[in-house]
């Protein structure tokens, strides 16, 4: 398990964040991310169908590294995600 720190790289034109690490490199936009914050709280959503936030225009407004992952707060005031960098690499 390769549990290295990537490397982020926020692009703001395109409002999307490069994980990059050594052999693998994934990209999201923030609103894919926000959509797939692992919170239990947006989790319980999803399995309820219910929409994960109403708003079209979210930004990451901070990100916070925590060591096995990095803390994403959005601009609709969600902070609860943590998103692991395996979690990361799973996502197709
Ligand atoms: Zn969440």
């Amino acid at each position: 398990m390769q549990l290295l720190k990537p490397e982020l790289i926020v692009d703001v034109q395109s409002k999307s964040i490069d994980f990059i690490w050594p052999d693998y490199r994934a990209r999201f936009t923030y609103q894919r991310l926000r959509e797939i914050c692992p919170c239990a709280f947006c989790r319980s959503k999803r399995i309820k169908n219910i929409d994960i936030t109403d708003d079209q225009n979210i930004f990451v407004t901070e990100l916070n590294h925590q060591g096995y992952g990095v803390q994403i707060c959005f601009s609709d005031g969600h902070d609860k995600g943590i998103f692991p960098w395996e979690y990361l690499k799973s996502i197709p």
